[in-house]
């Protein structure tokens, strides 16, 4: 048999991101090799997400067009993964029988071994669980880049947000031993990573399985004392589990980044109590205004959801005004569709599209006219970035590059004349000249480069990409390592 190549198509959120370097992992450990870009794979999977409308029909619409394709390579495999294939089950080789795998979100690292056996045996293998069985962060992995990491502390959700489908498709919360996360962490570090987002969906309740409250501050203050782990973020929190000492976990630890992204989704208490979130505004402002007390730099962001069933305009002006106050860095504004299986698409009241529409484009403004004034106030400063590998633009005229800042604004910069240049994974200091309502920009002769072991991890993957052909790659088995604690 050749050797296989794959591809992974990923759909939906930062966790389905995080899921498929897994997926990547898996399959370069069972022997496939990544097909280069505008290559047609041998085995195609996707990781796919059920929260948007219609994201059904957008599959199958995409699996139809690879059905030819594999009329004509005998080698190839379909595989459909994540938390459609979780919520469709059988649906999908019943709608498209020329896929050969479907798997779920509890059992991502089957995937080899059902591609194996649906070869073997000529038919499609439908494997799901109700469960999680392996942690995925205890499978292999595949990173995209060296200097920067994710790594789940969580899995799953205890809420039970009624626009929201991931408890009903990731299950209830499972939690990681701290021991476990601080070997991961240990583990990405020592492969050169200076940068790790501690993910989950909802990262402060963290430590409810094992019977710890605390438990989410204690590992910000155990990640701080990680030699040579230099920025450590987490998303998300959810406000209504937010407290204190994770304030001050974060402000009195060095390597933990002045930044916070804790979802609003809306400032009416009426909406959020439909949306059966146990927080309030008050609460929500009173929990921005202890953090920047303790973090006075700190970029705050968020997520809102515009035109939930039975928003009134009164509703929506209380939305606007929790963002006047609360003047967030960046907001990622949505608008409210119906996602099937969640109680709120049953709800009366659904908006008409013209109305959610326009709230939308008066809240974008303001977010935006927020977002702008807030980056002009880091005219003048000095920044330190993270050099991201062809993050942002690539700006051919201006040939800047570009990174974050410690508290994750994007910044674009430009190498002065005869400068070092820096690596992707080096961390830049520059001062901020420019800005727009998403990014700042240095174009100042204040530039000094640190070279980081981030930097030389990226030096290291290219000379690997120079010798195989293969970009380089990073494959973490943790399951060899001593539990901490
Ligand atoms: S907190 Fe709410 S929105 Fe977030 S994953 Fe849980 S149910 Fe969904």
């Amino acid at each position: 048999m050749p050797t296989l190549s794959y591809q992974v198509r990923t759909y939906g959120c930062q966790m389905n991101v995080h899921d498929s370097e897994r997926i990547s992992g898996l399959l370069a450990d069972a022997g496939y090799v990544e097909a280069a870009e505008n290559e047609d794979a041998d085995i195609v999977v996707f990781n796919t997400c059920a929260v948007r409308e219609n994201a059904d029909n957008r599959l199958y619409g995409v699996l139809g067009q690879l059905a030819p394709k594999k009329k004509d390579n005998p080698n190839m495999q379909i595989a459909v993964g994540g938390c459609l294939a979780q919520k469709d089950q059988h649906k999908i080789v019943e709608k498209a029988p020329w896929v050969d795998v479907v798997f779920g979100t509890h059992n991502m690292g089957s995937l080899p071994t059902l591609l194996n056996r649906a070869r073997h045996n000529q038919e499609a293998e439908v494997e799901l669980l109700e469960a999680l069985e392996v942690f995925p962060s205890t499978l292999p992995t595949k990173r995209d880049n060296t200097y920067s990491g994710w790594v789940s502390i969580s899995v799953g959700c205890n809420n039970t947000c009624t626009f929201c489908i991931v408890p009903s498709l990731r299950g209830k919360e499972k939690d990681r031993r701290p021991g476990e996360v601080l070997n991961e962490l240990q583990a990405l570090v020592d492969d050169g990573a200076i940068e790790v987002t501690l993910l989950g969906q909802n990262v402060n309740t963290y430590g409810v399985e094992f019977g710890d409250k605390q438990a989410f501050g204690k590992l910000l203050r155990s990640a701080g004392e990680i030699e040579g782990l230099e920025r450590v973020r987490f998303t998300s929190p959810h406000p209504a589990a937010f407290t204190d000492d994770v304030i001050w976990a974060m402000a009195e630890t060095e390597n933990v980044m002045p930044q916070l992204h804790m979802p609003l989704q809306s400032g009416s208490d009426k909406v959020l109590k439909d949306m059966r979130r146990s927080y309030r505004s008050k609460k929500y402002l009173g929990i921005l205004e202890r953090v920047r007390e303790a973090m006075p730099d700190a970029a705050i962001t968020t997520d809102i959801i515009v035109g939930f069933p039975g928003e009134t305009e009164e509703d929506f002006e209380q939305t606007m005004e929790v963002v006047r106050q609360a003047r967030f860095a960046s907001a990622y504004t949505f608008q409210y569709s119906k996602r099937p299986g969640t109680p709120a698409a049953e709800m009366p009241d659904q908006l008409p599209k013209e109305v959610v529409q326009e709230r939308y484009e008066r809240l974008l403004k303001l977010v935006n006219t927020i977002s702008e004034e807030e980056n002009r106030l880091q005219i003048g400063k000095t920044v330190e970035v993270l050099v991201a590998n062809g993050e942002g633009r690539k700006d051919n005229t201006t040939m800047r590059l570009s990174g974050r800042a410690r508290d994750n604004r994007l910044v674009h910069f430009t190498v002065p004349e005869n400068a070092e240049v820096p690596r992707p994974g080096d961390v830049v200091t520059v001062e901020v000249t420019d800005n727009g309502p998403h990014f700042l920009i240095s174009d100042s002769q204040t530039y000094s480069v640190r070279r980081t072991t981030a930097g030389d991890a990226w030096d290291r993957s290219q000379l690997e990409t120079c010798s195989t052909g293969i970009p380089g790659s990073i494959s973490l088995g943790m399951p060899s390592l001593p539990i901490r604690g």
